[in-house]
């Protein structure tokens, strides 16, 4: 069967696949290729880095996920700051292959029919594994029905539910359909895909039995963040799918709570970082969740002048990144000669970009990723004077931001128009600041390779764990963060970075003054004069974040972990 896709571009179909996967990986965006454009931050980035390092470990597993055909958004961002979402331009053809198998899911009692395209990874020794792209778009069904695997959350509870059902329901069905019958772990990263477990239960109606093939990863350290819905829409929508008995056991506040089913029907949970681990404990008592601290893919994020470096002193790091431990034995020229590299990249990358006029040699910060109110964007500029001032006396700044706001994050965007009227206040001799548009992986590459030193400022205990400051970590980029997720397990002051606020308790929420105290105070007088003054000293802590961070926090770490704790067990 050869169809055509909007006129453009043949396409391939094949009638199997031939991989017997043994875990089902379930999430509802996954990052895994720069051109793939279904993914909105670091969820579905983390689910690519997963998927890459089970590829590069021969872990048998298949990813499921939406194909988004509008994607998340291009995002546009005019001269006052306004953030303006534009549909992504992608063709499915051109990067993914059709499957010649289809199944269906009765939505409202209407049958959607649902088909899969694919995607091959290929690991370090050669290893494959499918991802499964799921996609309604297709005559058959009615329009609503055929929009649903367009938007990435875009639309309405009732758009979403339907999603979900296509995700957690048309996903489980799909891998009978591909023949995939040997899998026996299912995973659910976040909410999103929970309702796979109403068609395990459903046909046995043996919650054991279900528990013991689910594993439930929860992201969300805040209530108000869960996934949830009215149980009328719910019903509506599920029919006969969602079972009157279980309801108590999966509903908060009269509502279908999407982690509340995940925990229910899971034999193991975890949180994605210890204190993330901990404080879902709290907020979900009477169940056992263990925590499993976040990884980024090495081979990802390492850049091309630090893959080069790292094969010349570390051979067999790309198989086996626990080997960047000996990061220790690289002479600090050589860090440095290759910093400058990715640093000119990412220099020559934004003045072509803009008008700014950013220089190799000065001092310089980078923020990027979703900008909303609890990650404080702009914690940093809140006081441009102060700013300026220590840049005068300890040495040029250069700040560079990047990341979408939410659509619907009305206060995400403020932040956004906030940062572009600074930049265009403080643009001056000592300072230069610039906020680039369209933050997405291969900007994410320039940026954490590129910039001096990471920074990051989520108000405690909101960041489940943040995985951006690994990614700099892998390129000798020490980070500036308050103590929350990983930083908590990652940071050692002075040596792999520095922490905001560590004056008070780690389990104490952050004050947005005590913290701003910090954040400038910390710049002047300990990481300027030190990236100025002692740059020998500079490198040995560049050097650190690759030995002591980048040798743990990536994903095949974290993968193999998930092998003995979830899904071997
Ligand atoms: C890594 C990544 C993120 C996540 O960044 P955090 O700082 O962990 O929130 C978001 N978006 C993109 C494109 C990324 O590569």
């Amino acid at each position: 069967m050869v169809e055509d896709a909007g006129g453009e571009e043949k396409v391939r179909t094949v009638s199997v696949l031939p991989y017997n996967p043994k875990v089902a990986y379930f999430s509802m965006e996954i990052g895994i290729d720069p051109d793939i454009p279904t993914y909105s931050g670091g969820l579905g980035v983390l689910a690519g880095d997963t998927i890459k390092s089970c590829a590069d470990l021969n872990v048998p597993l298949v990813g499921i996920t939406l194909l988004f055909k509008d994607g998340y958004f291009d995002q546009r961002v005019d001269e006052n700051g306004n953030q303006v979402e534009m549909p992504v331009k992608f063709s499915p053809a051109s990067h993914l292959t059709l499957i010649a198998r289809e199944t269906s899911v009765a939505i409202e009692g209407k049958p959607v029919k649902i088909r899969p395209w694919y995607y091959l990874v290929e690991g370090v020794s050669g290893y494959r594994l499918p991802v499964i792209f799921l996609d309604t778009d297709f005559p058959e069904n009615g329009e609503w029905e055929r929009s649903l695997t367009r938007f990435l959350y875009g639309g309405d509870n009732r758009y979403r539910l339907a999603q979900e059902i296509v995700l957690g329901i048309g996903g489980f069905r799909i891998l009978k359909e591909l023949g995939f019958t040997g899998v026996y772990r299912f995973h659910m990263n976040e909410g999103h895909a929970s309702l796979l477990t109403l068609e395990l239960y459903n046909k046995t109606r043996n919650v054991d039995y279900v528990r013991k093939q689910c594993v439930f990863t929860t992201h969300t350290p805040v209530p108000a963040g869960h996934d949830q819905f009215d149980l009328t829409l719910a019903r509506s929508l599920l029919g006969s799918m969602l079972p009157e008995e279980i309801i108590p056991n999966i509903t908060f506040e009269n509502r279908l709570n999407m982690t509340k089913l995940g925990l229910f029907f899971s034999h193991y949970i975890n949180g994605v970082a210890k204190k993330h681990g901990e404080v879902s404990r709290e907020m979900f008592p009477g169940y056992s969740i263990d925590s499993i601290t976040n990884g980024v893919h090495s081979l990802t994020w390492v850049s091309e002048p630090f893959k080069k470096l790292f094969d010349r002193y570390m051979p067999g790091w790309r198989f086996d990144p626990y080997i960047l431990r000996s990061a220790f034995s690289i002479p600090k020229k050589e860090i440095w000669q290759a910093h400058m590299e990715a640093k000119k990249r990412l220099i020559d990358f934004v003045n072509e970009k803009t008008n700014v006029g950013m220089v190799y040699d000065a001092f310089t910060i980078g923020f990027a990723r979703r900008q909303t109110a609890y990650k404080r964007p702009d914690l940093l500029i809140s006081d441009p004077n102060r700013l300026v001032g220590i840049a005068r006396e300890k040495g040029s700044l250069q700040i560079i931001y990047a990341g979408k706001a939410h659509p619907k994050d009305t206060i995400g965007k403020e932040i956004i128009r906030k940062i572009v009227e600074t930049q265009r206040e403080l643009n001056n001799d000592f300072v230069k600041m610039v906020f680039l548009e369209n933050y997405d992986i291969r900007m994410a590459q320039l940026l954490v390779a590129g910039v001096d030193l990471w920074l990051n400022t989520p108000r405690r205990p909101m960041e489940a764990s943040g995985t951006s400051g690994m990614k700099a970590a892998h390129n000798g980029v020490p980070q500036f963060s308050t103590l929350d997720g990983w930083w908590i397990e990652g940071h050692i002051e002075n040596i792999t970075g520095w922490s905001i606020g560590a004056k008070h308790k780690e389990d104490s929420e952050s004050d947005d003054d005590a913290d701003r105290e910090d954040l400038y105070s910390k710049l002047e007088n300990k990481i300027l004069p030190k990236f100025y003054g002692d740059r020998d000293n500079w490198i040995r802590t560049m050097r650190s974040c690759i030995a002591i961070n980048a040798s743990f926090f990536n994903t095949q770490r974290m993968v193999e972990q998930y092998v003995l704790n979830a899904y071997f067990m």
